[in-house]
């Protein structure tokens, strides 16, 4: 498909692939508080979605509701053609297809760097344990840190971890990964670090969601800009757009404030 080979440049009309993420008018409610509102979006396959956005406007709750951690009040969210399952063999498929990557580690404390990779390959996957091993150095290369797969996770910098966190999810073939502010709790010095994994496996074509505030990554990576405020997407752009013109009052203070 020329689509899909095309180079990724930041122009919202470069559209790879068919339609991935299929996001349909989500509301959700915390009590009172209109936590999503009215969320509507397509992500294509091949797509780097950055969302952006006031702390609390409801950026980690739609990537939760997209990986179903977070149930949605009404609306649909399909992905790959299928409707989010509600419980049982077809969450856990979902769960399988779609990575997500938090800003605290969570790496399994108690096991090492490469078991953390090949946990699920060999669990849900049932991938042989060797095949499971040389995938995971694998990807542990491609993150540069397979010199310390035999570490435990708190042996590693904060940087490493995220990295290796990314390997993880990588390990399961998702179709999609989601990731939620992956840099913010991170040393200014171990930024890059990670940011430039995510630049390469965006160039690489894989789909990503990503929660940040990073406008490098957001200018060099993404075809989109979703901004949220109060639980809305009050903008969609490019990143090229949305940075040098924003159009809302509310994107312009935002930006004021962390520019
Ligand atoms: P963001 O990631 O943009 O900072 P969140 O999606 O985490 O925002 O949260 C949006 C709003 O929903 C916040 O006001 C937050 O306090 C509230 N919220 C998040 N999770 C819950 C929950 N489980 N119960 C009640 N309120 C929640
Ligand atoms: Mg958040």
């Amino acid at each position: 498909m020329a689509a899909d080979t095309a180079p990724r440049t930041s122009n919202i009309s470069v559209r790879r692939g068919e339609p991935l993420v299929v996001i349909d008018k989500v509301e959700k409610h915390f009590g009172e508080l209109h936590v999503l509102n009215d969320i509507n979006t397509v992500v294509n396959r091949g797509e780097v979605v950055v969302v952006i956005g006031p702390s609390g406007s409801g950026k980690s709750t739609l990537c939760r509701a997209i990986n179903r951690l977070e149930t949605i009040d009404s609306g649909t969210i399909t992905i790959d053609g299928q409707k989010l399952p509600e419980e049982g063999a077809g969450l856990a498929k979902l769960r399988a297809d779609v990575g997500m990557v938090f800003q605290s580690f969570n790496l399994f404390a108690h096991k090492t760097v490469l078991e953390n990779v090949t946990l699920a390959p060999i669990k849900v996957r049932r991938i042989p344990r060797k095949e499971a091993d040389a995938k995971a150095m694998e990807l542990l290369e491609r993150v540069g840190v397979a010199n310390q797969a035999k570490k435990m996770p708190a042996q590693l910098s904060g940087g490493q971890q995220q990295r290796v966190a990314i390997a993880r999810s990588l390990a399961m073939n998702p179709k999609l990964i989601l990731l939620d502010e992956p840099t913010s709790a991170l040393d200014p010095e171990m930024i890059n670090e990670v940011l430039d994994v995510m630049v390469s496996l965006a160039e690489q074509g894989m789909t990503m969601i990503v929660v940040t505030h990073e406008m490098g990554f957001a200018r060099k990576a993404a075809d989109r800009v979703l901004f949220m405020s109060d639980g809305k997407i009050v903008e969609e752009a490019t990143p090229a757009e949305f940075f040098d013109h924003p159009k809302t009052d509310r994107a312009k203070d935002f930006l004021s404030k962390i520019l």
